[in-house]
């Protein structure tokens, strides 16, 4: 897997004769004290590894669009305007930056029930942000969260309880713990695998060096923590590489084993 281009809001890699484009979001700003050691108790101290950005830990969001030129998948949409702070909703800048008509997106797949990752299926100004939608894959414990805003979309939801093939070259796999219904991705390109995640990892500097730490917001903290040692376990094997909602954007990486822990080398330097 290999960079090939970049721009502001977006990078393209090569993966076989797959195309896989990072789209940039934008970030969130989330105090330190959402990370959780083992006891659910906020961590005393963050290794200074960790960045902040005033008082807070820094999160990219990224969405991620996989083509063989035929078929193409969306993977997460990002917050659109649904989010208190106006610092997501690039998306549309991103896919516009790379080149691909949002009328030509007609599979989506969402890892999870969660704002900067389904909301942007509907624009800021509350339409369709894909007016030829027909498919929006998500794990059946996640899909009551289409109500309200999102309603209108409910009739293409298609409910994922299992693993399950979406396309020739995505499968779903169910991996449950940040959300009942969180999802990952798993793209072949017949050589390698891409392993594309929602939550699983919230801050690269310190979850994969500390796989046990864990965050606030994920909903069955040993399970979540349980998912995150099988993926990173999964990942450290040859020829397989990460694509994460929550990595540093564009957010593509490889995974080796390091210490106790883990350590991630990207595949391209930091957009935005
Ligand atoms: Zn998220």
């Amino acid at each position: 897997m290999r960079l090939i281009s970049s721009g502001r809001h977006h990078a393209t890699f090569e993966f076989g004769d797959l195309r896989v484009i990072s789209l940039r979001d934008g970030y969130i700003d989330m105090p330190p004290t959402r990370l959780r050691d083992e006891d659910g108790r906020a961590l005393p101290v963050l290794p200074p590894v960790v960045p902040l950005v005033g008082d807070n830990l820094r999160l990219s969001v990224n969405a991620f669009f996989v083509t063989d030129g035929t078929r193409s998948v969306l993977i997460d949409t990002g917050a659109s305007n649904n989010w208190h702070d106006p610092t997501m909703g690039l998306i549309y800048d991103a896919l516009d930056e790379a080149g691909i008509d949002r009328a030509k997106v007609t599979d989506v797949a969402i890892t999870h029930r969660h704002e900067d990752h389904v909301s942007g299926l509907i624009a800021p100004d509350g339409s369709e942000a894909f007016p030829e939608l027909e498919r929006v894959w998500m794990g059946a414990g996640d899909t009551s969260v289409f109500t309200g805003r999102l309603e209108p979309i409910r009739d293409r939801v298609v409910s994922v309880s299992g693993p399950v093939a979406i396309n020739d070259w995505t499968t779903a796999i169910p991996t449950p713990g940040h959300t009942p219904g969180h999802t990952v991705y798993d793209v072949s390109c017949g050589t390698g695998h891409l392993l594309v995640w929602g939550d699983t990892v919230h801050v690269p500097t310190l979850q994969f060096d500390q796989p046990n730490v864990s965050w606030e917001l994920d909903g069955n903290q040993a399970q979540a923590r349980a998912a995150r040692a099988a993926l990173l376990e999964q990942l450290a094997q040859p020829h397989h590489f990460v694509a994460g909602a929550h990595l540093d954007s564009p957010g593509i990486a490889r995974i080796a084993r390091s210490g106790n822990g883990y350590a991630l080398e990207y595949l391209a330097p930091p957009i935005g």
